[in-house]
């Protein structure tokens, strides 16, 4: 027991009758940012092929993209995994890092928005090597400077975490174990796209002493069915009123809110009227707003309000993105109008867009390039 809390409080991995590896640091890359830096850093994993799903009946072949799984050519032999540390300046002026890790390598929802979803899924992640994440920022990446404190973790990096549950909940027990890392339940969001039948496994774990104040975020990235299904292949199989009741349904205990992620994309869900629907669906039978704007009927969703908040992010553009980002502007409007119906909404600075280390920009193209070599992944 000892060694273990040594191993995990102060990162030594050679100790008396204990040798622990740790995947290798493959390359840290740096981008400034009005906060701090900014480090994206990737770890080599084995391809590993007892994680790799075998099946099309996999998630992927159901729900996902329906691109099936990347035929990985002989060539590759190691995976990356990619995360990053996000400097924030806190409320005293201390600087902390929110710490952005990656579920799976690759991911099979096909979100047609997002870098990482061009792979295809290449394989989920064991629970030691999504808390290898947190052990190479904590005792590698940030040993230089001793102040640096990982005051947040966040499950937003690649991969989507209830399709690989199991390890995700086993990760997060071994990083909220007091003899361990020992991180509070409330520093961790996992963030999904709102698959209901995971996210009802989650609502019973949440239920569980020691997981009340787990955070949850869900990715709604648009207004109504119509857009939602569009660029989230998701919501074909579970459209946006069932998510909703789920989430109305969620298990809140005190402090907790919801975040709503809302990536938005010129010409796609940036509209005043989809500001208007974003509004309607966070407050439900609240809602007040006009019944129709620029001709266009505004969905009602019917229900309690949501427990939650919005978070605008701007889109990065990713590679061969045919969107290109917000104006600064374009996204204060659009959260003011949000705002300006009641509901609570802030705006994620963008940070770690030239190092393609800020939201939905990870993910290889090296592999991507021989996923659609393979004629499996979607083209870009
Ligand atoms: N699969 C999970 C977690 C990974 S994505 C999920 O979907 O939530 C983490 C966040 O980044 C999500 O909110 C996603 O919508 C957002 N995102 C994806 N691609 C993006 C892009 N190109 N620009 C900005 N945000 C993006």
């Amino acid at each position: 027991m000892k060694r273990y809390a040594k191993l995990h409080r102060s990162g030594v991995t050679e100790q008396p009758h204990l040798a622990v590896t740790m995947p290798e640091i493959v390359r840290t890359q740096l981008s400034e940012s009005p906060e701090g830096t900014v480090l994206k850093f990737t770890q080599r994993v084995p391809v590993d092929t007892a994680h790799r799903p075998t099946t099309l009946a996999s998630s992927a072949g159901e729900i996902g993209s329906g691109i099936g799984l990347p035929v990985l050519q002989p060539s590759i032999t190691s995976l990356e995994v990619e995360s990053v540390l996000i400097p924030m300046i806190g409320r005293k002026r201390i600087r902390t890092y929110t710490l952005c890790v990656s579920s799976q390598v690759g991911c099979a929802m096909g979100c047609g928005f997002c870098q990482t979803a061009q792979m295809g899924l290449i394989r989920s992640l064991k629970a030691e090597e999504i808390v290898a994440q947190y052990f190479a920022a904590r005792h590698q990446i940030t040993r230089p400077d001793p102040t640096a404190e990982i005051a947040n973790i966040v499950f937003m990096g690649m991969g989507e975490p209830l399709d690989n549950l199991t390890e995700v909940l086993r990760a997060i027990a071994v990083l909220t174990d007091r003899r361990g890392p020992g991180l509070s339940m409330s520093k961790i969001t996992v963030s999904t796209v709102g698959r209901i039948d995971g996210l009802l496994k989650l609502a019973e774990q949440v239920k569980q002493t020691g997981w009340h104040r787990l955070g949850l975020a869900v990715s709604l990235n648009a207004p109504n069915d119509q857009v939602r299904s569009q660029i989230m292949p998701i919501n074909r199989a579970m459209p946006m009123a069932r998510l909703r009741e789920t989430l109305e349904n969620w298990p809140f205990y005190s402090g907790v809110h919801l975040c709503l992620e809302y990536v938005l994309i010129p010409g796609v869900n940036d509209e005043p009227v989809h500001a208007e629907q974003l509004a309607s669906f966070v407050r439900g039978n609240l809602f007040e707003g006009p019944e129709s704007m620029d001709g266009q009927q505004i969905k009602r969703f019917p229900g309690a309000p949501l427990r939650g908040l919005i978070n605008i992010i701007p889109y990065n553009p990713r590679h061969n993105s045919p969107w290109p980002a917000p104006t600064e502007e374009a996204a204060d409007a659009f959260m003011q109008r949000v705002k300006d119906r009641g509901v609570y909404c802030k705006r994620r600075r963008t940070k770690g867009r030239d190092t393609m280390a800020a939201c939905g920009q990870l993910g290889n193209p090296e592999v991507t390039r021989k996923a659609v070599a393979a004629g499996r992944a979607a083209p870009p």
